[in-house]
C-alpha cells in the first residue's frame, strides 16, 4: 500500500508584519503574534511549511531564518499569524529579535513558497524533534487523524522546554546529549511499514542516524527506485551554518512508499563551532551542496 501527498505552490510574497502580542509558551520560548493586511491570502496548509523571517541585510544579502507558521486566523481586526520562536541562549539575529519583540515592532517575512500536505493513507507516524521543531510537530499532530498511531521522541537542550507539550503524556523525552543513542534505540524497536510516516527534525548528530534506519528498511527500496525513475528524491536545505543548517529530505513524488521527512542540523556542537560548514553531513547529499548558502 502506498500513501499520497499533495503538493501546492504559492505566489512568493514579501510582507511587512507588525507584532501585536508576545507570550511565553515555555520558558525561553516566545509565541509572537503578528498582523498585516498583507497577510490576506496567506496560505500554509502543509504541517512542515516554513516561512522566512528577514532581519536586515549583511553583505548585500538578506539575513533570513526559517520558522514554522503555526496558527493563521482572520479576526475582526484583520489577519493574525502566530510564530513560536526559541530564545536561544547564544545571540543570533532571530533569537535576539524575538527576545526583544514587543507590540508595534515590525518584521519582514516571505513565503511560504510551497506546501506539502499531510500524507493520506498513513497508519503510523514517527516524530523525532528538538525544540525548534515543536511548532511543526504541533501542526503534524493536528494534521493526522486520530486513527494514526503516533510515536513521539523529542529532545531538548533545556529540560524546561518540555513545558511546550505539558498537555501530552505520551512523549519519550531525551536530553540532547543522550538523544542520538537513546532515540536510535527506540526507533529500532518499531516496525516500519509502507504506511509509516516519519518526520525527523533536529541536530544532524541525532537525526542523520535515525534517517538511516528508515532508508535501510526494505520498504524503502521500492521507493528508491521510484525516486530514481523520477529523479525526485532530494534535499531541501536552507543554510550552511552550524546549528541552523537544516535540511528536508523528502519524497517529492506524490505517491511514495517511503514516508520520510527529515529536517536536521549539522554534526557539530552548536556553541563551539557556530559557523562551520558541515561537509560531513552534506556529503551524504552531494548534489545539494549548491543550495546550502545564505547570507549571515
Ligand atoms: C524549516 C525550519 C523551520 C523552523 N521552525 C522553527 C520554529 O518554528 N521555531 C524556532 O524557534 N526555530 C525554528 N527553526 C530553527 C531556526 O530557524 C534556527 O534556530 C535559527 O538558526 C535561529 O536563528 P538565530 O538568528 O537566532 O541564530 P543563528 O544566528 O542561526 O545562530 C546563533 C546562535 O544561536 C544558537 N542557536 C541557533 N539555533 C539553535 C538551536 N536549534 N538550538 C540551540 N541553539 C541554537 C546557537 O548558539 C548559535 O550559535 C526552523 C528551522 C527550519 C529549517
Amino acid at each position: 500500500m502506498q500513501f499520497t501527498r499533495e503538493r501546492v505552490m504559492h505566489e512568493l510574497k514579501r510582507r511587512t508584519l507588525r507584532v501585536t502580542n508576545v507570550t511565553r509558551v515555555a520558558p525561553d520560548y516566545a509565541r509572537i503574534t503578528v498582523t498585516s493586511p498583507e497577510l490576506e491570502g496567506f496560505e500554509a496548509p502543509g504541517p512542515a511549511d516554513h516561512i522566512k523571517l528577514i532581519f536586515g541585510e549583511a553583505h548585500g544579502r538578506p539575513i533570513m531564518r526559517d520558522y514554522t507558521p503555526l496558527n493563521f486566523r482572520e479576526t475582526a481586526e484583520g489577519y493574525e499569524l502566530d510564530i513560536d520562536m526559541v530564545l536561544h541562549e547564544t545571540d543570533g539575529p532571530a533569537s535576539d529579535w524575538a527576545k526583544e519583540a514587543a507590540p508595534g515592532q515590525l518584521i519582514q517575512q516571505a513565503g511560504p513558497r510551497g506546501s506539502k500536505l499531510a500524507p493520506a493513507g498513513i497508519t503510523e507516524m514517527v516524530l523525532v524533534a528538538d525544540e525548534t521543531a515543536f511548532p511543526a510537530v504541533s501542526r503534524w499532530l493536528e494534521a493526522v487523524s486520530d486513527a494514526v498511531t503516533v510515536h513521539k521522541f523529542f529532545f531538548t537542550v533545556d529540560e524546561r522546554m518540555r513545558a511546550y507539550f505539558d498537555d501530552q503524556d505520551d512523549i519519550t523525552w531525551f536530553d540532547i546529549d543522550e538523544a542520538p543513542e537513546g532515540i536510535l534505540a527506540e526507533l529500532r524497536k518499531l516496525t516500519i511499514t509502507d504506511t509509516t510516516f516519519a518526520f525527523l527534525a533536529g541536530e544532524a548528530i541525532t537525526i542523520t542516524p535515525c534517517a538511516a534506519i528508515y532508508a535501510a528498511k526494505p520498504a524503502c527500496a521500492s521507493t528508491n527506485s521510484t525516486h530514481r525513475a523520477t529523479g525526485s528524491v532530494g534535499l531541501q536545505s536552507s543554510t550552511t551554518t552550524s546549528h541552523s543548517t537544516q535540511k528536508t529530505l523528502t519524497s517529492r513524488t506524490e505517491s511514495a512508499s517511503r514516508p520520510l521527512l527529515v529536517r536536521s542540523k549539522p554534526l557539530v556542537q552548536r556553541r563551539e563551532a557556530p559557523h562551520v560548514r558541515q561537509s560531513n553531513v552534506l556529503s551524504l547529499w552531494p548534489r545539494n551542496l549548491g543550495r546550502l548558502r545564505r547570507a549571515h
